[in-house]
C-alpha cells in the first residue's frame, strides 16, 4: 500500500487521497487523449501505469478477510468523468487484479506477485461467455483437458479488452476430459485461470472498428492448444469463485457509468447560460441527473463495502443497480446531446463521444437484457 489515504470517504487528513490523486492525473494526463484514445489511435498503457504508482489498482484488494471496493470505484468514476474507455480499461484492470487476490493458489500468488496491483503488469477478463453461460445464454467457448503440470487449452474468445503482447487475464475453460453440460453452472469441469498473452501459442487478433472504445486494447483471443501451468490457475473449481467474485466483478463497474453521468450533467450545466431559456422545455433537466447520481453513489458505497455478501437480497441490489447505471447513462448522454444542440453534434465536441460510450455501459456484460433475465429469474 502506497502512502495515499485509501479514499476521500476515508480522509481525515488533508492528505491527498487515490481518488484525488486518479482525478488530478486524469485532468492532466489523460483528458488531452481522450480523443486519440477514441479514435482508437492511443493505447493508455502508460498512463494506466501511472496511475499504478499512486495505488489506484490496490486499494480492493483483500487485507485479511474483507474487501473494500469504494475507492476502486470512485477512482474509476474520476476517469469515467474525461474518459469512458480509460474507466473501462481500469475496470479490466481491476477485475484482474480481483481474480488474483481472491485465488488462493499460493503458487499463482508467487508467480504474479502483486504486478498487477502495483499496475506494472497490465491486463483484464474475459468473462462475458463465462458470465452468459452460468446464466443460461450462451455455450462456453474454451475446453481444456488436464495433462502433467496444468492443462491444455483450445477455443476462442471474441472480444477481451485492455491487452497486449505481455498483458494477462482472467478467464474460463471447460473440461473435456469430465462430465459437463456445455455450460458453466458450476459443476468440477469448470476451471478460472489467468491466460498469459506472451504465449506463442496465444494470437490476438485486431477487432473491426467499434462505434467507440477503440484504443482499449480490445482482441479477438485465439487458444491454440496453449499450456497452462499449475500456477496459472485462479480455481480449479471456477463456480465457487465466481461465486464470491461476481458481486465485485458487477459493482466495480459502477464507477464508469457514474463519471460519465457526471460528465454529461457537466456538459448540460455547460450550455445552461446560452441555451437555458429554451432547454428548461426539455423533459430532462441536470436536477434529476443529479439526484439520481447522487442516489447511485451512496447505494454503490453501501455495497462496496461488502462485496462478499452471499444474501440473495444483495446480490440482486447488485444487479438492480447495475442496470439502473446502464439505463441513467444512455439517458444522461441522450440528454446532454439535446441540451447541446449542434454543439454537440460537432464531432469535436465530446458529447456524441459520450453517447457512443453511454452505449457501452448498457452492452458489456452484463448486458441490459441480461440484467433483467437474473433479475426475472430466481437466483
Ligand atoms: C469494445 C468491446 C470490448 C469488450 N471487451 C470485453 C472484455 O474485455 N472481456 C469480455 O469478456 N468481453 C468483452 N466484450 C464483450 C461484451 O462484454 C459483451 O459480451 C458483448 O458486448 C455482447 O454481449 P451481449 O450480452 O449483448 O451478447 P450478444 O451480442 O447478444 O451475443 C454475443 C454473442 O453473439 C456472437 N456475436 C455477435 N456478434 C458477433 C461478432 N461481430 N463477432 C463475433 N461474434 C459475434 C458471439 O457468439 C457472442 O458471444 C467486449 C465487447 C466490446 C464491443
Amino acid at each position: 500500500m502506497g502512502s495515499l489515504a485509501l479514499s476521500r470517504v476515508d480522509a481525515a487528513s488533508p492528505a491527498p487521497t487515490i481518488v484525488d490523486e486518479v482525478a488530478r492525473l486524469a485532468r492532466q494526463e489523460l483528458a488531452p487523449l481522450a480523443s486519440a484514445i477514441d479514435a482508437g489511435s492511443v493505447y493508455p498503457g502508460d498512463f494506466l501505469r501511472r496511475i499504478g504508482d499512486v495505488g489506484a489498482w490496490r486499494s480492493h484488494v483483500p487485507l485479511e478477510g474483507p474487501a473494500d471496493l469504494r475507492c476502486a470505484i470512485q477512482s474509476m468514476a474520476a476517469l469515467g468523468e474525461v474518459c469512458g474507455a480509460t474507466a473501462f480499461m481500469a475496470w479490466c484492470q481491476n477485475t484482474l487484479v480481483w481474480y488474483a487476490a481472491n485465488s488462493t493458489n499460493m503458487k499463482l500468488a508467487a508467480r504474479v506477485g502483486d504486478s498487477f496491483a502495483s499496475g506494472r503488469v497490465l491486463g483484464g477478463t474475459g468473462l462475458s461467455n463465462p458470465m452468459k453461460s452460468f446464466f443460461g445464454i450462451e455455450r462456453l467457448k474454451l475446453k481444456g483437458r488436464k495433462v502433467d503440470g496444468g492443462y491444455i487449452v483450445r477455443g476462442a474468445l471474441p472480444w477481451v479488452s485492455n491487452l497486449g503482447p505481455d498483458h494477462f487475464f482472467g478467464t474460463i475453460f471447460e473440461r473435456e476430459d469430465e462430465e459437463g453440460d456445455g455450460t458453466a453452472k458450476g459443476g468440477p469441469g469448470i476451471v478460472m485461470f489467468l491466460a498469459d498473452c506472451a504465449d506463442p501459442a496465444i494470437t490476438l487478433q485486431p477487432c473491426k472498428p467499434f462505434l467507440a472504445m477503440d484504443g482499449t486494447g480490445t482482441y479477438g483471443v485465439q487458444f491454440r492448444d496453449v499450456f497452462v501451468p499449475d500456477e496459472l490457475i485462479l480455481a480449479e473449481q471456477a463456480g465457487p469463485f465466481v461465486k464470491k467474485i461476481r458481486a465485485g466483478f458487477i459493482l466495480l463497474q459502477a464507477g464508469m457509468g457514474l463519471g460519465l453521468i457526471k460528465d454529461c450533467i457537466n456538459i448540460m450545466d455547460e450550455v445552461h447560460a446560452p441555451l437555458g431559456h429554451v432547454n428548461r422545455y426539455l423533459p430532462q433537466q441536470p436536477t434529476q441527473f443529479r439526484e439520481l447520481h447522487a442516489e447511485f453513489e451512496k447505494e454503490a458505497m453501501a455495497l462496496a463495502r461488502d462485496p462478499y455478501n452471499t444474501d440473495d437480497a444483495f446480490w440482486r441490489r447488485v444487479v438492480a443497480l447495475r442496470l439502473r447505471i446502464g439505463d441513467a447513462s444512455v439517458a444522461a448522454a441522450h440528454a446532454a446531446m439535446l441540451h447541446c444542440g449542434a454543439r454537440g453534434y460537432l464531432k469535436s465536441h465530446r458529447a456524441q463521444r459520450r453517447l457512443r460510450e453511454a452505449y457501452f455501459v448498457a452492452i458489456v456484460t452484463p448486458a441490459t437484457k441480461q440484467l433483467r433475465k437474473m433479475l426475472a429469474e430466481p437466483s
